[in-house]
């Protein structure tokens, strides 16, 4: 088994219009892998598929091998998914919460409650366990999700805009446990909209726009490629939005009228 994500000719539609449109990619184990675009350019269609949560139209994607259309329940198995907007039952507590995602992945009681202490404490959740989770803030509840995603040390991990809402320090922990996470041959996944991240974390990057790849590499071969010397004014460039200025001038002019 090669750990790895690849996707071969890969289509997604929702009824007529295509959300992805030709995906081609491999994303080799031991790689944090980062997925930017604008808003609508098939992201998150992206990630659920290789999570197993959405099926493709057409075309492949193998996770481990796995099939992720014919395999989906396994795929499920070796992935851990946070999901852009994470579904967590309210009236639970996060410590109901990751107590019920042990028992569905099947994690014994002694390596949950040394693996749940662990991230809890360095997650700053300890003092929340016991609340309800629909009386915690996003990023609480974030961190919740980020937790119930790695208990079972997944061998990929699939993020989308996993650092929304974090506070410093628990976006710093969260970077550093996926560094880690791939320096032990794991696959990591994620989506973001935050460009430093993109830039401190991803070995390398794919840009998505209109549901087809514009760009793929390292930081230093997207830089190459395009004369641009940092990743914003790369996305901005290759996704046709580096008209900024002139979007200013124009709102600036109605302001005044
Ligand atoms: P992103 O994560 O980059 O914002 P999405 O994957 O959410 O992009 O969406 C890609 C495209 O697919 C968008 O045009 C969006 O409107 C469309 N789309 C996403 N989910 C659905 C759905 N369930 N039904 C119909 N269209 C969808």
């Amino acid at each position: 088994m090669s750990l790895s994500i690849i996707s071969r000719n890969l289509i997604k539609k929702y009824g007529n219009s295509k959300a992805l449109d030709d995906i081609n990619l491999e994303i080799k184990g031991g790689q944090v892998f980062g997925i930017l675009g604008p808003n609508g350019s098939g992201k998150t269609t992206f990630l659920k598929i290789i999570a197993g949560v959405l099926e493709a139209t057409s075309g492949e994607v193998l996770v481990n091998d796995l099939d992720t259309n014919k395999d989906r329940e396994l795929v499920k198995e070796i992935v851990g998914y946070v999901p852009e907007t994470p579904t967590l039952y309210e009236s639970l507590t996060p410590r109901e919460f990751l107590n019920f995602v042990a028992s569905v992945r099947g994690i014994n009681e002694a390596k949950f409650k040394e693996r749940a202490e662990k991230f809890c404490s360095a997650f700053s959740l300890t003092d929340n366990l016991d609340e309800p989770i629909g009386s915690l803030s996003f990023g609480t509840k974030q961190k919740v999700a980020v937790i119930g995603a790695m208990l079972h040390d997944p061998e990929i991990l699939v993020l989308d805009e996993a650092m929304n809402g974090l506070d410093p320090k628990s976006s710093k922990i969260l970077k550093t446990l996926l560094r880690d996470f791939s320096s032990r041959g794991k696959c990591v996944i994620f989506s973001t909209h935050i460009m430093e991240v993109a830039e401190d974390l991803c070995d390398r990057l794919a840009i998505l726009y209109k549901g087809k790849i514009i760009t793929e590499g390292t930081l230093e071969e997207l830089k190459r490629a395009s004369n641009d010397t940092n990743l914003e004014d790369i996305f901005l460039g290759v996704t046709g939005q580096d008209q900024i200025g002139n979007i200013v001038e124009t709102l600036k002019e109605a302001m005044k009228s």
